[in-house]
C-alpha cells in the first residue's frame, strides 16, 4: 500500500553513545522506519570505507528515500595525528552533511560515527555544535559513535546510551558479516 509522505514540525537532536553495541543499528532502525513513509532521509557515515559493510547493500534496498554517503580511508587513524586523506574526508562528511542539513526537502539526516571523528580530532566539537544549531527546524538528525564529548550531549534533546552489559566478543566469538558489519 502507497504511504502518504510524513513532514515534522519540528525535529529534535538524537544522540546515541556508550561502549555496548547497537549506535549504529539503532540510527539505522530510524532510517528504516522513516523510509517507511517515504521521509527523505540522508545518512553520512564518518571513517567508514565504503563497499566494506552490508548495510551498504541493505541502505540501497531502502530505495529512493535513503541517501547513503561515506566518508573514510582504510586504516586506522590515530587520535590527533589524522593523515591529510583523513582530514579531507572528515571535511567531504562535514560539507555534506551542512548540506543536507540546510535542505528543506530533507526530513532525517544520519551522522554516522561522528563521535568517533571528534574523539580521533578528524572534526572539532565547535564545527558539530554549529550543525546542530544551524540545522533548519523541520529535521530529525541524529548523531552516533562512543565518547559522545559533553558539549554535544548537553546540546542534544535525547541521548542514549548504548552500556555494554555482556558481549560475545570476550568470548571470542569474532565479528561476523550482516550482523557486526
Ligand atoms: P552496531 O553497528 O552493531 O550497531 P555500534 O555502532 O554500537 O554497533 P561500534 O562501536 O560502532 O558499535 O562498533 C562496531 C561493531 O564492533 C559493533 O557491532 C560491536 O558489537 C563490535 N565491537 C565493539 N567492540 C568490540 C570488541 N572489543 N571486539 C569485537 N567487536 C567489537
Ligand atoms: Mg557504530
Amino acid at each position: 500500500m502507497e504511504q502518504k509522505r510524513s513532514r515534522l514540525q519540528q525535529g529534535q537532536v538524537q544522540v546515541y553513545t556508550g561502549n555496548g553495541k547497537g549506535k549504529t543499528t539503532a540510527s539505522f532502525g530510524l532510517a528504516l522506519r522513516a523510509a517507511g513513509c517515504n521521509m527523505h532521509v540522508v545518512i553520512i557515515q564518518f571513517m567508514k570505507v565504503s563497499g566494506r559493510y552490508a548495510e551498504d547493500e541493505g541502505i540501497r534496498r531502502l530505495g529512493e528515500c535513503v541517501e547513503h554517503y561515506t566518508f573514510g580511508n582504510p586504516g586506522w587513524v590515530k587520535k590527533g595525528e589524522g593523515t591529510e586523506a583523513d582530514y579531507a574526508q572528515a571535511k567531504a562528511g562535514m560539507e555534506k552533511a551542512r548540506e543536507a542539513l540546510q535542505n528543506p526537502d530533507v526530513d532525517l539526516v544520519i551522522l554516522d560515527e561522528i563521535n568517533n571523528a571528534l574523539y580521533f580530532e578528524l572534526v572539532t566539537e565547535e564545527e558539530v555544535l554549529e550543525l546542530m544549531q544551524n540545522k533548519l527546524p523541520n529535521i530529525e538528525l541524529v548523531l552516533t559513535g562512543r565518547n559522545a564529548p559533553e558539549s554535544i550531549i548537553e546540546a542534544a534533546d535525547l541521548v542514549t546510551e548504548m552500556r555494554e552489559i555482556k558481549h560475545y566478543y570476550t568470548k571470542g566469538v569474532p565479528v561476523r558479516r550482516g550482523i557486526e558489519f
